[in-house]
């Protein structure tokens, strides 16, 4: 006999790809299920990617079926902007409370965009991170889920401007929207809230935020996509000039107990992808992989023989002590060893681009919930009733994610023990 679905919803914290797939799982096995997303569209870090690897295919493909099936589905309520303050209750039983920060544009936005024509107001630009500009009305990027205009409260002068009010004819635009607050049952708890870039501005030497030529891992997703600030172009930030020499520093944070002390797991299959991104771009540019041991487990093994057989890629077992900016050329000096070869190495490069670790996005608990010492959240350490799934849980990649959420899923609507 069928298990009966859950009188009360399933609750999943965090609408990356972990809290997507838990998401529609639940529902796909009749639970009422609401998703919780801080920001104003779904997908998380993967939504910001140019490919994945080890198939270099576009993310938003999956993404887009998923939407697809958020969409189809009654059972699925999205909140976006959407944060926990606080979890109450037993399994079967909880109370969740949330903050939904102010919609000041509704489920009327056509995404027409004569809003943003006309917004006075620049502000940099989040979504890649940093790296350009939007108006302070914005839409989060073309694919964006839901496909609406958001504005940022930060930037936006507020109603003595009005300009986008005026000009919405949807009536979309409300600026005195003000934050409410939620009050929800949840027969369970999905908790995906991710992962963020670790500051490479706290790796000393590194010149990351002081030479606008070292960036970091996920700032090249962006500057390689074709939606990206210099659309596509493998171009170096500081002037536009066409990069032909690239230098990935692995383990920037991570296996640090100054830093992150874990591996976050991806960074060796990121720099990997990203020398693929160059050698697309410019098959003449030179590439160096500075690693301490390359980690490609499992059925990653080939990807990494593949990349590295490629003509013009060089991997060296050393890490990078000093980066400098170059004042003659503009570009970047390193200073690494080669541990291998036994010498000090000195190089002048166009692009340096540290590989930043994963750090929790919820390091601090959500909720209430603590989180390890880490900033992961563990499940035997969580009430029944209360999942961690993707790289809340530990950093991992997409595919090990989605297992994940799967898993989390199944057990948030039949009542599995951690
Ligand atoms: C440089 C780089 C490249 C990578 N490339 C690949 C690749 O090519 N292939 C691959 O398989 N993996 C790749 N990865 C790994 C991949 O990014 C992760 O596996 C994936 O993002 C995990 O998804 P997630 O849903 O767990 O987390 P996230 O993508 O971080 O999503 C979490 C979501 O939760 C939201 N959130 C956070 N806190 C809260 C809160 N308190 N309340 C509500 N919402 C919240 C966030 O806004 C976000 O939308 C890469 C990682 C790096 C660092």
């Amino acid at each position: 006999m069928a298990t009966p679905a859950p009188k009360n919803p399933v609750v999943v914290i965090g609408g990356g790809i972990a809290g997507i797939t838990a998401a529609v799982e639940a529902a796909e096995c009749g639970a009422n299920v609401i998703l919780l997303e801080k920001r104003a569209h779904l997908g998380g870090r993967v939504a910001r990617m140019h490919k994945y690897f080890p198939k270099l295919c576009a993310p938003y493909c999956g993404l887009e079926l998923n939407f697809r099936r958020i969409r189809e589905n009654p059972a699925i309520a999205v909140h976006t902007r959407a944060e926990v303050a606080e979890i109450k209750g037993q399994y079967g039983d909880f109370t969740v409370k949330v903050r939904l920060q102010p919609q000041m544009v509704n489920a009327n936005c056509t995404a027409c965009g004569k809003c943003a024509e006309v917004c006075p107001v620049e502000r940099q630009d989040h979504y890649n991170y940093g790296m350009g500009t939007t108006k302070a009305i914005y839409m989060p990027h073309p694919m964006a889920f839901p496909q609406r205009y958001n504005i940022s409260q930060k930037a936006c002068i507020g109603k003595e401007c009005g300009k986008c009010v005026q000009v919405c004819e949807y009536g979309a635009i409300n600026l005195d929207a003000r934050e409410t607050v939620l009050e929800l049952k949840a027969h369970s708890i999905v908790v995906a809230t991710g992962w963020d870039p670790y500051n490479g501005a706290k790796l000393q030497g590194l010149s990351f935020g002081v030479s606008p030529n070292v960036i970091s891992n996920v700032m090249m997703e962006r500057l390689a996509s074709p939606e990206g600030p210099a659309k596509g172009k493998l171009v170096r930030p500081s002037d536009g000039k066409e990069v032909r020499d690239v230098v990935f520093a692995q383990c920037a944070g991570s296996r640090d107990e100054n830093h992150l002390p874990y591996c976050s797991s991806v960074c060796c299959l990121a720099s990997l992808k990203q020398a693929a991104y160059v050698r697309e771009a410019a098959p003449d540019a030179k590439i160096f992989i500075y690693y301490i041991d390359i980690r490609t487990p499992g059925k990653y093994e080939r990807f990494y023989r593949k990349i590295a057989a490629e003509p013009n890629v060089t991997l060296i077992k050393g890490k990078i002590a000093k980066a400098e900016h170059d004042p003659e050329t503009g570009g970047v000096i390193i200073t690494a060893e080669d541990v291998l070869a036994g010498k000090k190495i000195t190089r002048k490069t166009d692009l340096l681009v540290i590989a930043t670790g994963m750090q929790p996005a919820a390091q601090n608990g959500v909720g209430g919930l603590k989180a390890d010492e880490n900033g992961f959240f563990t499940n035997a350490a969580l009430a029944r009733g209360i999942y961690a799934a993707g790289t809340a849980r530990l950093p991992q990649d997409v595919s090990s994610s989605i297992m994940d959420a799967t898993a989390a899923a199944l057990k948030a609507v039949y009542g599995g023990r951690p």
